[in-house]
């Protein structure tokens, strides 16, 4: 008998102690008697042994006796430490796909029968040419290949002079090819390329910063990395910030390597992701693109990670495991022992320290990719600009849009709000409309005439009359949305074609692909978007850029908040002049003297980068010191704040630790919940995560109360 520790996908504290027949390795898939039923589990190590032998409940290896890689588990353990998640929590993200290690489905397909037909077509002919080579194909593949109608095929099929047998139902991945279609690089990427390839050949860890300016090329100067990764027979992984990227990307992957690599998101079916799981464990997949969760596949042989647009917000999973995709493919790829490469216009702050300080290697693409040169921009003073009242379109910007429409040419307004306005005040009382279960403003939808909250989806309509003075007829809508700004638009230009692009008017990355395509084919002249049109987007014809409301997002406490504003603005800005034709963006503002402002008219970016830097710097703020929140959340409001003060009080005195709160979260009632926020702050010598579990052992708080911990936050709501 062997005593080992199993891992179960569960949120409990650790492994469990089983028996097993045999001797086991570390990442053995087992499955396990856990109360009354049978569960999947992976031997972590071995058992602790604080439990006779006489009661132990047996665990038998899988089929086959898949195994997770150990490189995995490693990630696993480590991923859990550092983000205080019960292993068992993070394990469950690599075994998402739960019907992973069953035998695989099968679908019907044919090939070549002993019987000839006794009457031959040339179409006849054709499909039993094809099928003579001995592989099997299904029905409409037979069809396609051979040019025919499935009523041939299936003729044949009736006749016999087709058999039938079965197929897995996913084809295999194809190879990428590193040799398909390589493209001719500029210097500048040249020796990036050259850098990267050295790296991935070395099969050392390291990290870059591929620090390009948008239209650079720095997907083509990274294929390169992939493309040496595929000629030393070693694994991929890329990581995108959001599903609706993929599409796009996968063509462009195509094009360059002949086949589509293996995509990874929560989009796919429980069977397609089986396909992925079980293609990454085998090598199969030698390329996998993927949402921030494909960090956990098996990858058995990873010689390359990398994250494009690494910046991005959307990297960070704020539920379950919190963790930064970012950060911990960077961790992935150490315990790989193979590079990694972040790649970005505008880098976070973290990433742009680490480069300038020489822990990353840090390769500057500067130079638009062809004829393209970058957009000129310009601040509009919004304090002197304002144009008429109740106007969001400065007359500057408005003399711009008439311009550029009567070139021809195309133009995108940006304004990172959905809906019509974001609130909804009374006149004659002052009352605003708020959503019922959170603190937060109920944001007015005018065209499907509803006020919503866009933090838990409530909804409701507006109200005959004030609830609160009776008052009929006083509402106003305050501020703009797209759906305003599309109004004011199509009132000045009642001739363009125009459409609203947010993720409440475009449902789903079909549509959104459908708008972008009508963009791209020039059937719309103004596209009005939120930050859903800000990137990856190539419109030849685009050539002005306007930016309705540069001065959203504000601070509000919020150290990133500038960071993110440039980033996003940026990119937006990024969108104008791809082509021959020169951009032109306008940024209205209220704070042209800002830093912000001033680096995006300036294109001096690295300026505001070192003023970022030295603020961070004396604010011991990240990545200068390191910071932890503790969100106590629960219906109960009393219950939570009494909890809050509770862990308040039990935090330990330690030398570079300051603990700030608890306060009310920036949105105190969140879906219906009270929550209270800790902030933790320390110096980067601190070991935050030792300090952490002393504060949580010290503190009890009821059973109502979740606490939930996150790790270098990003988001202070
Ligand atoms: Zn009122
Ligand atoms: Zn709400």
């Amino acid at each position: 008998m062997h005593r080992v520790g199993v891992l179960l996908p569960l949120p409990l504290a650790g492994a469990y102690d089983y028996r097993m027949a045999q001797a086991a390795r570390r990442g053995l898939l087992v499955t396990a008697p856990l109360g009354p039923r049978e569960t999947l589990g992976v031997v972590w190590g071995d058992g602790e042994g604080r439990l006779d032998e006489a009661k132990l409940k047996q665990a038998v290896p899988l089929p086959g006796e898949p195994a997770l890689p150990p490189s995995l588990c490693d990630f696993i353990d480590w991923v859990a430490d550092y983000t205080l998640s019960p292993p068992g929590m993070v394990l469950a993200m690599a075994l998402r796909s739960r019907q992973a290690f069953e035998p695989e489905t099968m679908r019907t397909a044919y090939i070549r029968g002993d019987t000839a037909p006794k009457r031959m077509t040339p179409a006849r002919q054709r499909v039993l040419e094809i099928a003579s080579d001995g592989l099997a194909r299904s029905c409409p593949d037979l069809a396609e290949e051979a040019n025919v109608t499935p009523a041939v095929v299936r003729g044949l099929i009736d006749c016999g002079a087709l058999s039938q047998t079965e197929l897995p139902e996913f084809k295999p991945f194809a190879a990428p090819d590193p040799g398909f279609a390589p493209p001719a690089l500029n210097t500048e990427q040249g020796l990036a390329a050259h850098v990267l390839r050295g790296n991935v050949a070395g099969r050392r860890f390291c990290v870059s910063l591929l620090d390009g300016v948008t239209g650079s090329g720095k997907t083509e100067t990274y294929f390169e990395a992939v493309a040496e990764a595929l000629r030393q027979g070693r694994q991929t992984l890329i990581l995108l910030p959001e599903i609706a990227l993929t599409v796009q990307f996968l063509d462009r992957f195509a094009a360059r390597f002949g086949v589509r690599p293996a995509e990874w998101h929560s989009d796919l079916s429980q069977r397609e992701r089986r396909h992925v799981f079980r293609a990454a464990l085998s090598g199969e997949a030698r390329v996998v693109v993927g949402a921030r969760s494909a960090l956990y596949l098996p990858f058995n042989e990873l010689g390359l990670v990398i994250v494009d647009e690494e910046h991005e917000q959307a990297y960070k999973q704020e539920d379950g495991a919190i963790y930064h995709a970012r950060d911990m493919a960077v961790v992935r790829a150490r315990i790989a022992q193979c590079p990694a490469v972040l790649a970005s216009a505008t880098p976070s702050l973290e990433s742009y320290v680490n480069a300038t300080s020489g822990r990353y290697a840090h390769l500057k693409l500067s130079h638009r990719h062809g004829e393209a040169v970058l957009p000129q921009v310009r601040l509009v003073d919004m304090r002197q600009n304002r144009g008429e009242p109740g106007s969001f379109l400065s007359p500057a910007l408005r003399e711009a849009l008439a311009v550029s429409l009567g070139a021809g040419e195309q133009a995108m307004l940006f304004l990172n709000r959905r809906g019509y306005a974001p609130l909804t005040l009374c006149e004659a009382c002052g009352h605003k409309m708020i959503c019922r279960n959170c603190s937060a403003w109920l944001v007015e939808h005018r065209y499907r005439k509803r006020l919503v909250c866009h933090h838990c989806g409530f909804e409701t309509v507006l109200p005959a009359a004030c609830p609160q003075c009776g008052g009929v007829a006083t509402f106003a809508a305050c501020g703009p949305g797209v759906e305003r700004v599309a109004e004011e638009f199509r009132a000045v230009f009642p001739e363009a074609r125009t459409a609203i692009a947010s993720s409440d008017t475009l449902r789903g990355p079909a549509e959104t692909q459908s708008a972008i395509r009508a963009m791209a084919k020039r059937e719309i002249d103004v596209l009005i978007g939120t930050q859903i049109v800000a990137k990856g987007h190539h419109f030849p014809q685009l050539t002005l850029v306007g930016v309705v409301d540069a001065d959203l997002g504000g601070s509000d406490g919020d150290l990133r908040a500038r960071e993110r504003t440039f980033q996003l603005l940026h990119q937006v800005a990024g969108r104008a002049g791809r082509a021959e034709k020169p951009g032109l963006v306008l940024i209205q503002t209220r704070n042209p003297e800002d830093a912000v402002m001033k680096a995006l008219a300036g294109a001096d970016r690295d300026a505001f980068y070192e003023q970022e830097r030295k603020y961070r710097e004396a604010a011991h703020a990240p990545p200068f010191g390191r910071l932890a929140a503790i969100i106590l959340s629960g219906h109960d409001g009393d219950a939570v704040r009494g909890a809050g003060r509770v862990v308040a009080k039990a935090a330990p005195a330690a030398r570079g630790v300051k603990v700030w709160g608890p306060t009310p979260a920036f949105y105190a009632v969140l879906r219906g919940q009270t929550r209270e926020r800790l902030l933790l702050q320390a110096e980067k010598s601190v070991d935050v995560q030792a300090y952490l579990r002393s504060w949580l052992a010290a503190a009890t708080v009821p059973k109502s109360v979740r606490v939930t911990v996150d790790v270098d936050p990003v988001s202070f709501f």
